[in-house]
């Protein structure tokens, strides 16, 4: 078994490469961390995590209890209707087990918190890697080149460390969306204010959710998909009147969707991590979580393997397959939610719920289980 001495980079020090730094840290190995921003400054948007990935990113020490967040058990499931322009609640759908939301820096300041003074942190900005007889070169756009025995790629969407491995490139979805946040949010009549909120239309949908603010207060996250191609989507068109008027599309837009499936390489010295693995669209909010169960696994093959190079090679045949079930999950959201939507006014609560499981077709991911969408629970449309 080789000793815990290997020298690792890890190249991203955000969701994964944090969690992962200190996972390689946990075990003895000398981590540096380069990052090529300095100031990751609190921008307010939102991630939701299942329950269960919260409570075990807990348990194993990645972060502590005492995170702000707010516990989601409801989502409303609303459209327009086309006379009165008021909401028709089409499904109050039970989320079971709970989600958890909260502010993306908050997770990632939970995470710096709990990396050990003993791993290095640069702020460096990787521009190539190469394998080096039996080492890893890293060069930099802003420091000189350094040598280690292993790279892990937690450089997000457009890794440099994938790319130096896999000839891959993320795919662009055939629609768009906007993302926004509100500070001072007050919910329309009939919502209560720890609701998530699905608002559904023609060609697309807008889903939403709260998380504490920095003074605890709730701020509303939100993210509208449309698959139609003018610049801005007519939000008087799409939603009932009292969410049009809160839904600001101005400077929250358009974003690419993007995904990624990976193949299943042997990444000779590399490790990929997060979003620099594969890319799952918004639609499964999981990111974070797979970047967090990502090494949470990692640090189980390592107690199991106890060398790097056995648990990278397990690590790849675990994750690139859980991460393209994710991506292929991803599309079929898409497909369902925006590229082609059912007629939303002949859904009630018992049809949306067939339809929304016949989406998931039985993929296991973070928040979209078959068994989460719920069979057998009460229905109320
Ligand atoms: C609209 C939207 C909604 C989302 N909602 C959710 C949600 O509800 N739940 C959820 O779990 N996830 C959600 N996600 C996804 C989630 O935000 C990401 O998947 C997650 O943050 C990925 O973390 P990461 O550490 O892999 O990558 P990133 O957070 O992208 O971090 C990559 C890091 O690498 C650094 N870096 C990049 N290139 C280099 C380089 N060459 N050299 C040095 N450093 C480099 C960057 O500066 C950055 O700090 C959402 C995403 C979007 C777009």
């Amino acid at each position: 078994m080789a000793p815990p001495n290997e020298e690792i980079a890890v190249i991203g020090s955000s969701i994964a490469g944090l969690a992962v730094a200190r996972v390689l840290a946990d075990f003895g190995h000398p981590v540096t961390v380069f990052d090529r921003r300095r100031d990751f400054r609190d921008d307010g948007f939102g991630i939701c995590l299942p329950q269960t990935v919260y409570i075990n990113a807990i348990g194993e020490g990645l972060i502590t209890g005492q995170l702000p967040v707010f516990t989601l058990t409801r989502r409303r499931w609303l459209r327009k209707d086309a006379r009165t322009r008021r909401s028709v609640e089409l499904w109050d759908q039970e989320v079971a087990p709970s989600v958890v939301a909260l502010r993306w820096s908050s997770l990632r300041d939970a995470l710096a918190s709990r990396v050990p003074r003993s791993v290095t942190q640069n702020h460096a900005t990787a521009r190539s890697v190469d394998i080096v007889g039996s080492r890893v070169r890293i060069e930099f756009a802003d420091c000189a080149a350094q040598l280690f025995d292993h790279v892990v790629g937690a450089d997000g969407v457009h890794s440099v460390v994938r790319s130096a491995q896999i000839p891959v490139t993320p795919r662009l979805a055939s629609y768009r969306c906007w993302r926004g946040t509100i500070t001072s949010y007050t919910p329309p009549a009939g919502i209560r204010v720890h609701d998530g909120i699905t608002i559904v239309f023609d060609g697309g949908h807008l889903v939403a959710y709260p998380v504490p603010g920095p003074a605890g207060a709730a701020v509303l996250n939100w993210v509208l998909y449309s698959s139609r191609h003018e610049e801005a989507v007519d939000v008087e068109d799409a939603l009932p009147s009292d969410w049009a008027e809160l839904i600001d599309l101005a400077r929250a837009g358009p974003f690419p969707v993007r995904d990624l499936e990976l193949p299943q390489n042997a990444m000779e010295r590399h490790l990929l991590v997060g979003d620099a693995a594969s890319i799952t669209r918004p639609h499964t909010a999981s990111g974070a979580s797979k970047a967090l169960t990502d090494a949470m696994t990692l640090r189980r093959l390592l107690h199991g393997y106890g060398d790097i190079d056995s648990s990278r090679r397990a690590f790849a045949d675990l994750r690139i397959p859980a991460g393209n079930e994710l991506v292929h999950l991803g599309r079929r959201l898409g497909r369902s939610q925006v590229e082609s939507t059912p007629a939303w006014n002949t859904m009630n609560a018992e049809t949306l719920q067939a339809w929304a499981m016949a989406t998931v077709a039985g993929a296991d991911s973070y928040l979209y289980k078959e068994k989460l969408i719920g069979s057998g629970r009460k229905l109320r449309s």
